[in-house]
């Protein structure tokens, strides 16, 4: 079998911009480090703060992480993830456990968006990979290719790739209009907390859930779901609850990470949950109120030029609850890196749109896993005559199949047939859109 290191036609370094340090910009510096290429990243943003809550890590991106990273980086990313080894599915007004699965099915390693990101970053330092922070891209020449900085410099390169997330300038530039986002009609409170704040739990109710080390349960109602997290052996407390959205008034689309919620309107909506959680949320001392946005998927990835791409969420955005968002930017991240790789410098068009194909179909699998089971658990409990038991495989995560994907190997078994066909659109000047 052909290898990604064996692969490479061997040449001049691709000089690439990344565009973000988020954790998917960071991804693509560090794959894009290892297979040979030059890269420099431009973070708009001065320092970083420990932003965010959890976050999900699976083995398909953690593999790839450790190929360009080391046995260190893999095993620092671990430590930062949940450590129990099973989690509970549970029904809302009684957290009566309706299934149990291992935790390596759902999330992978689910940790706190910063210490993540803190450690992609340490990464992409000791890669010795130039990182220009405070450094706003604020305009592009595609053909060039180029970028403008606030500050009024132009940066060349040969390639741009645009991980500046959901709200990404860099998209527009590639669908040439402002991709605005819809209400998904649903809405998550998020809480994050130290631990302390659980202390004075005098009844006893909620201790089965915080003073036994690591542990994450979910509660299934109907339209709604929490999910509860005991990170660092109960040093750290975190909830998320998505609830649909009923009123016009409420779908007023806020895309922001920054929202504070509000503990009243929580408490409203946990009046009927398992009294042991409600008592432990009821004691969040902050939370924010997060819109989920939906935007329809691109029909490109890739500029007219072919030579500004996007990657990780500003083209492939993903639901809570498909845990995937950062490794499959990951995923992206290599699968890029292998096709300019296989593809030269002189073929800078073949690697972005054969990218783009190889990407998008894998994507959507993973974006409507989560939809599907948002449903499956929302939609579980209505209707069932009194008595009736819920079959437990109908509430379990299905995420096992994305685990097993070596996004370089399939990549370089991939190449030809599917460069093949980008060759001949190139020569045809007509790219087959995505999607409709
Ligand atoms: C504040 C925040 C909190 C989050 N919290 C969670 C969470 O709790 N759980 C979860 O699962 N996911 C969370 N996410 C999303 C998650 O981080 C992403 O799904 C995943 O990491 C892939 O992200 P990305 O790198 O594509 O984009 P992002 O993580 O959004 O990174 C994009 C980066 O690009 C930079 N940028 C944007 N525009 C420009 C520009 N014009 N010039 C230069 N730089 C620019 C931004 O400052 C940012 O650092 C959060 C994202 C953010 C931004």
């Amino acid at each position: 079998m052909t290898t990604t290191s064996e692969a490479a036609p061997s040449g001049e370094p691709i000089r690439v911009i990344v565009i973000g340090a988020g954790l998917g910009g960071c991804a693509c510096a560090l794959a894009l480090k290892h297979h040979g290429h030059s890269v420099t990243m431009y973070e708009r943003l001065r320092g970083f703060k420990r932003l965010g809550d959890s976050l999900g890590l699976g083995e398909n991106a953690l593999k790839l992480l450790e190929r360009w990273g080391g046995r260190d980086l893999y095993d620092s990313l671990t430590a930062i993830g949940n450590q129990a080894e099973n989690m509970q599915i549970r029904r809302w007004n009684d957290g009566k456990i309706l299934a149990q699965q291992p935790l390596m099915d759902m999330a992978g390693y689910i940790g706190h968006r910063g210490d993540y990101h803190d450690t992609f970053l340490r990464a992409v330092r000791d890669a010795g990979i130039e990182l220009n922070v405070g450094c706003e891209v604020i305009a592009f020449d595609e053909d060039k290719p180029s970028i403008t900085l606030a500050d009024g410099r132009e940066i060349f390169a040969d390639l741009i790739v645009g991980a500046d997330g959901i709200k990404s300038k860099t998209r527009e530039l590639v669908l040439g209009f402002t991709d605005a986002p819809k209400s998904s009609g649903y809405s998550c409170y998020r809480a994050y907390f130290p631990g302390e704040y659980l202390k004075g739990d005098d009844n006893r109710l909620y201790s089965e859930f915080v003073d036994h080390g690591d542990c994450v349960n979910i509660w299934i109602g109907e339209d709604t779901h929490l999910i509860q997290n005991t990170l660092r052996g109960g040093k750290e407390f975190n909830w998320i609850i998505t609830r649909k959205l009923s009123h016009e008034a409420d779908m007023e689309i806020k895309e922001s990470w920054f929202q504070d919620g509000n503990m009243d309107d929580v408490r409203k909506l946990i009046g009927n949950l398992d009294p042991r959680i409600a008592a432990a949320i009821d004691k969040t001392p902050y939370l924010l109120d997060w819109k989920i946005c939906y935007r329809d998927p691109l029909p490109s990835w890739v500029s007219k030029s072919h030579k500004i791409a996007l990657l990780g969420d500003s083209c492939h955005p993903h639901l809570p609850t498909s845990a995937q968002g950062a490794s499959q930017a990951t995923e992206s991240a290599a699968v890029l890196a292998v096709c300019l790789k296989l593809a030269g410098k002189e073929n800078i068009p073949l690697a972005t749109r054969t990218y783009e194909k190889l990407r998008f179909p894998r994507t959507r699998m993973s974006q409507r896993n989560g939809e599907d089971l948002r449903d499956r658990w929302h939609n579980a409990l209505k209707n069932l005559d009194e008595g009736t038991e819920i079959d437990p495989e109908s509430v379990m995560m299905r995420n096992r199949w994305l685990y097993a994907f070596d996004a370089e190997q399939d990549t370089v078994q991939r190449w030809n047939e599917v460069s093949t066909g980008v060759a001949e659109e190139l020569k045809d000047g007509h790219i087959t859109p995505l999607c409709d």
